[in-house]
């Protein structure tokens, strides 16, 4: 093995490179990204470096220079084009690269609203990219009025930011409730009560109709209720898509994502794929995962496994967000719950899934406790009695001997 070359530096491409190199690959490394940026982190796109609370140099996952000093060849501005599988090449940027293992790394595309109903008027906005971020910085000024399509994270996190900056915000919500793919209605119920408080409105059942715009700048929305209302900004949080084509046109296979093994391969021995882009086996079944715990932890296990170590990849899911003075920590997935037990301890509350007797799931809402506690439980296959939980009177400290 002399030659490795990842595909997107984003947070699986830079951790996967980074630990080639401290387990010792001493060949040649390439890491090639589409962004002008060196690796960063996203989630602070949403949270405090939208609130302008986060100098750029602070997102950067490492110092520049660290790709030079341990003799990493990064292409920045730099679009992988084509894998040719069988000359065991990637074309970018005009050149051709060989490589002995390649790595997709590719992450997600942010869906979009069409053209056909104002997606692509000026001041409509996606949240994915620094260049996304920087582009609606400016646009965010008190008194001006934001309109937010989606309720899940993203949106919620873009909302809370907006308020914060002053704006008058509207988030509209096409399900019955907001985060209804990923939480609870608890929970849901918690964050809209916080959204609620802070004054952003919300309205849940309602779809987006159009944007309307003037000299090609969005100007207002109409609503599924078929109400007209005057916006400054859109921000479209509305769901991403694994970043796929290269992949696809290359013929590998695709299930919800670039298809790998427990191992982290695809259906191409040599090509090995982690983070956002990928789909791999899970409890029986298989899931993708749009987090960065899952990028580091999936794209370290791909570099190991690159160099011969056989490990498989056993996935503890985990997640956060932050808005407001809110730290919402996930642990583990609640796919399957069919009961949820709420611990109520006043500024720090947490909820439980359970599918019959079996923990899955905790959103813990400023209990970093009652999170570390759950993630140890499901970790370990443990399952606590849910009228313990439910008593936040008691110590949950005890359920961990
Ligand atoms: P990415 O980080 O997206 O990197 C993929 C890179 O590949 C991109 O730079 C892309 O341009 C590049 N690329 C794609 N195709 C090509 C090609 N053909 N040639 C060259 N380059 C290519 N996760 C959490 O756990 N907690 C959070 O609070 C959280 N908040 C988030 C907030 C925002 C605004 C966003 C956008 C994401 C957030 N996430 C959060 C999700 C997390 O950031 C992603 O799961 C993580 O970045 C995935 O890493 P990745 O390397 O798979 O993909």
């Amino acid at each position: 093995m002399d030659r490795i070359v990842v595909v997107g530096a984003g947070q699986a491409g830079a951790s996967c490179v980074a630990k080639l190199r401290a387990e010792g690959f001493a060949g040649a490394i390439t890491l090639i990204g589409e962004e002008a940026a060196p690796p960063y982190q996203r989630p602070p796109l949403s949270k405090a470096y939208l609130l302008g609370e986060m100098a750029l140099e602070r997102l950067y996952l490492r110092p520049e220079s660290y790709y030079a000093d341990n003799a990493i060849d990064l292409r920045l501005d730099t679009r992988v084009a084509a894998i040719d599988r069988a000359g065991k090449t990637v074309t970018a940027g005009g050149q051709t690269l060989l490589y002995d293992a390649l790595v997709l790394a590719t992450g997600s595309v942010p869906r979009r609203l069409p053209a056909s109903v104002g997606g692509d008027l000026r001041g409509v906005h996606v949240v994915r990219t620094l260049r996304d971020v920087d582009a609606m910085e400016p646009g965010m000024q008190p008194g001006r009025r934001a309109l937010i399509v989606g309720g899940g994270y993203i949106g919620l996190e873009a909302a809370a930011v907006a308020r914060k900056r002053g704006m008058e915000v509207t988030l509209i919500e096409m399900a019955d409730r907001i985060l209804s793919r990923v939480a609870c209605p608890e929970t849901s119920d918690w964050f809209r009560a916080l959204h609620r408080g802070h004054g952003v409105e919300i309205r849940e059942g309602v779809g987006l109709t159009c944007l309307v715009g003037v000299d090609g700048r969005v100007t207002g929305a109409i609503f599924s209720d078929a109400t007209e209302h005057p916006f400054d900004m859109v921000i479209v949080g509305i769901g991403i898509a694994p970043a796929t084509a290269l992949a696809e046109a290359a013929g590998l296979d695709i299930e919800n994502g670039v298809k790998v093994d427990a191992q982290g391969r695809t259906s191409d021995p040599a090509i090995w794929a982690a983070g956002d882009c990928a789909s791999f086996p899970y409890k029986g079944g298989r899931i993708r995962l749009e987090s960065v715990p899952n990028a580091i932890d999936q794209a370290e296990a791909v570099a190991r496994n690159i160099l011969g170590a056989g490990e498989e990849y056993v996935a503890q899911p985990w997640f956060w967000s932050d808005q407001y003075d809110v730290k919402l920590q996930i642990a583990g997935l609640n796919a399957g719950y069919d009961h949820v037990v709420v611990r109520d301890g006043g500024a720090a509350r947490s909820h439980w899934y359970y599918r019959g007797d079996t923990l899955l799931a905790v959103d813990a809402m400023n209990d970093p406790r009652g999170y570390m506690i759950g993630k140890r439980l499901i970790e370990a296959g443990r399952s606590p009695a849910p009228e313990v939980v439910g008593d936040a009177g008691q110590d949950l400290k005890p359920l961990l001997k």
